[in-house]
């Protein structure tokens, strides 16, 4: 990787890092008490996934239960209220499993 890309990659990452601090909730807009980040779990056959967002109303399907958008699907983070337990969920690609 050329300098150039690997600084714009590290500003890209720095960027990215600067949206997520200020864009998570501090505090809880019902009650004010602090928020923690956490996630919605789904529990499949054999597996534990992070929920995900997916565009669209859902639409039944025979075979699977509930057919899926074409479109990417962006994995859900949630912050939680340690007070009165108010949810706040956000879809954001850094909210995947790592
Ligand atoms: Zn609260």
């Amino acid at each position: 990787m050329s300098p150039v890309w690997r600084a714009l990659a590290v500003a890209l990452g720095m960027l990215s890092a600067f949206f997520a601090f200020y864009t998570a909730p501090q505090l809880c807009p019902k009650c004010g008490a602090g928020m923690e980040q956490g996630f919605v779990l789904d529990n499949t056959y054999g597996a534990r996934i992070v929920s995900q967002w997916a565009a669209g109303a859902p639409l039944k399907s025979f075979w699977t239960g509930t057919k899926l958008p074409d479109e990417k699907l962006v994995p859900i983070g949630t912050y939680r209220c340690s007070s009165c337990g108010f949810l706040e969920l956000y879809a954001r690609q850094e909210f995947a499993a790592k």
